[in-house]
C-alpha cells in the first residue's frame, strides 16, 4: 500500500446535501480529513473563520495566488475560492486522504495536476427532488432557487469528467457507498505507484 494519502474531490449541485454527507463521513471514518478553503465571500450566519472557511479580502486572496499558496482556485458567483496547499500536502504525507469539497472548475484543475485524485459527484435522485429540496429549505428566495437550478443545469454537463457519481437518496446508504467507492479506488494501479515501482524493481533484479 502506498504510504501517502490521496486527494478526494467532492462536487455536487447546491441542495444535494453534500455538506451533511461529508459531515457524516468524517464522523464515521477517521481515514479522511477535510480541507478548509479560503474564500472572499462574506461569512454566513454561524460560519467561523478557520473552521468553515478562511475568510479573506480580495487583496489577501490575490496575494495567496501570487505566493503559490493555493493548490487550485476558481471564481464562483463573483467570489474567489481556493484550496490552501500546505495543509493538504502535510496531511497527504501523513497518509490521510484529504477531501476537497469544491466546484467543477477547481475539480478539473485538480484532475489535470493530480491524475491520481479521486473525483466524486453527488447528485439528487431526480431533478424534481432537487427543486423540492431547495424550496423546502426555505432559506432562499424563489429567484435564488431559480439561479441555482440553472447553475445545476450547466454543471450537469461536466459530470462525465468525474470518476463516480453518488446518488444522494438515503443519506446513510450514501455515506457507506462513498466510503466503499473510495476504498476500492485505492486499488487502482494509478494509486499504487510506489508499490508497483518496488515490485517492478524487484523483478528487474531477477534479470541481472
Ligand atoms: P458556498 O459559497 O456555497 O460555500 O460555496 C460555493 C461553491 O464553491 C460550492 O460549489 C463549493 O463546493 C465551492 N468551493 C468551496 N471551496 C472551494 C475551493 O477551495 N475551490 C473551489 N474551486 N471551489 C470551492
Amino acid at each position: 500500500m502506498d504510504k501517502h494519502g490521496h486527494l478526494i474531490v467532492v462536487s455536487g449541485f447546491a441542495g444535494t446535501g453534500k455538506g451533511t454527507l461529508m459531515k457524516l463521513l468524517l464522523e464515521r471514518y477517521d481515514d479522511y480529513v477535510l480541507s478548509v478553503s479560503a474564500t472572499t465571500r462574506a461569512p454566513r450566519e454561524g460560519e467561523q473563520d478557520g473552521v468553515h472557511y478562511f475568510f479573506k479580502t480580495k487583496e489577501e486572496f490575490e496575494q495567496m495566488i501570487a505566493a503559490g499558496e493555493l493548490l487550485e482556485h476558481a471564481q464562483y458567483v463573483g467570489n474567489y475560492y481556493g484550496t490552501p496547499k500546505a495543509f493538504v500536502d502535510a496531511k497527504k504525507a501523513e497518509g490521510r486522504d484529504v477531501i476537497l469539497e469544491i466546484e467543477i472548475q477547481g475539480a478539473l484543475n485538480i484532475k489535470a495536476e493530480y491524475p491520481d485524485a479521486i473525483l466524486l459527484f453527488v447528485v439528487p435522485p431526480s431533478a424534481q427532488v432537487l427543486r423540492q429540496r431547495l424550496e423546502g429549505r426555505g432559506t432562499e428566495t424563489q429567484e435564488v432557487i431559480e439561479q441555482r437550478l440553472k447553475r445545476a443545469c450547466e454543471e450537469a454537463e461536466g459530470i462525465e469528467n468525474y470518476d463516480y457519481i453518488i446518488v444522494n437518496d438515503d443519506l446513510d446508504v450514501c455515506v457507506e457507498q462513498m466510503h466503499q467507492i473510495i476504498k476500492a479506488a485505492h486499488f487502482s494501479p494509478l494509486r499504487r505507484r510506489e508499490f508497483l515501482n518496488q515490485l517492478r524493481q524487484g523483478l528487474q533484479d531477477f534479470k541481472k
